[in-house]
């Protein structure tokens, strides 16, 4: 019932969305999923930060400071009670008469919700399938833009193949997953792609990398090819909704299996340290 409208916590039937929004009509926006644990939000700040740098790179105009959508974040939670879940928060670059160029004269529209979600249990326990497949997103990805049917349209395909997630390559060199990025590990070495803008630097990347390197494990921010996928020691995504999750199966243009190994479970227990220690901070 009550969703986030501007900076105002509002009833659902209170909004309203021009049909000449730009966001509607060009996809001209960009979001944030935050997760919510107990009520709280984990990774706040990195996932405002990461807003307010989507917003600078498409020169759309913050209305207010984060910390003021931020605050409204928390209202959100409290008036909805949300325990366990995600807040979705999307600002479009607002409502002009329909043409491709922008004045920078609009007036951003910010909307959002919070949701309580089902346990990603299975995927943490029993690891994924993926279906790996040609990235043709744009070259823009390091933007959390509301245009994703690049990623949507793979993740269907991962679907439609019994598959929980799509591992993308560019030119047999991979990527990212189409909501979640990517790690092999090698001879107790981790490879992931690094953050330029062929990927989306996802938080739950950085808080791993930097975990990783507190845990002395090595790790090397390069991409990495298909055939080194294929015979990876062990695979696994990470994403806000997933934190760390195992791939136990790949298939699609190349096929594989894996064991759920001991660096992706040190990690994922690592993870989920962090994440208890902050949110009950
Ligand atoms: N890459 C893509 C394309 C994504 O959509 C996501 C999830 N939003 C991620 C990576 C992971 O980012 P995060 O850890 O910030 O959720």
């Amino acid at each position: 019932k009550w969703v986030l409208y501007g900076t105002e916590v509002v009833e659902r039937d209170k909004v309203s969305i021009d049909l000449e929004d730009r966001g509607y009509n060009f996809g001209d926006g960009i979001y944030e999923v935050i997760s919510i644990h107990g009520g709280k939000p984990f990774a706040l700040r990195p996932h405002f930060l990461r807003f307010v740098e989507s917003a600078r790179k498409m020169q759309i105009a913050l209305p207010c400071k984060w910390e003021d959508i931020a605050m409204s974040v928390e209202e959100l939670l409290r008036k909805t009670g949300v325990q366990d879940g995600i807040v979705y928060i999307q600002m479009t670059r607002g409502v002009s008469q329909r043409n491709h160029v922008y004045t920078h004269k609009e007036q951003a529209v910010i909307t959002g919700f919070a949701r309580s979600t089902s346990s990603m249990e299975e995927e943490q326990t029993n690891g994924m399938a993926c279906f790996v497949t040609e990235d043709l997103r744009w070259l823009r990805c390091d933007i959390k833009s509301l245009n994703l049917l690049g990623n949507i349209m793979a993740k269907r395909q991962a679907a439609d193949e019994g598959c929980q997630e799509a591992i993308l390559h560019r030119q047999w060199q991979c990527t990212e997953g189409s909501a979640s990025n990517v790690f092999i590990v090698k001879n107790g070495i981790v490879y992931t792609h690094e953050a330029n803008h062929y990927i989306l630097n996802g938080i739950t990347r950085q808080y791993v990398l930097s975990l990783a390197q507190k845990l002395n494990i090595t790790v090397r921010e390069e991409a990495f090819s298909l055939a080194a996928l294929e015979r990876a020691d062990e695979v696994f995504c990470t994403s806000t909704s997933l934190e760390v999750a195992p791939v136990v199966e790949v298939k699609g243009d190349i096929q594989a299996t894996y064991e759920i190994g001991q660096v992706t479970k040190t990690l994922q227990q690592a993870l989920q340290q962090v994440l208890f220690e902050e949110v009950n901070a």
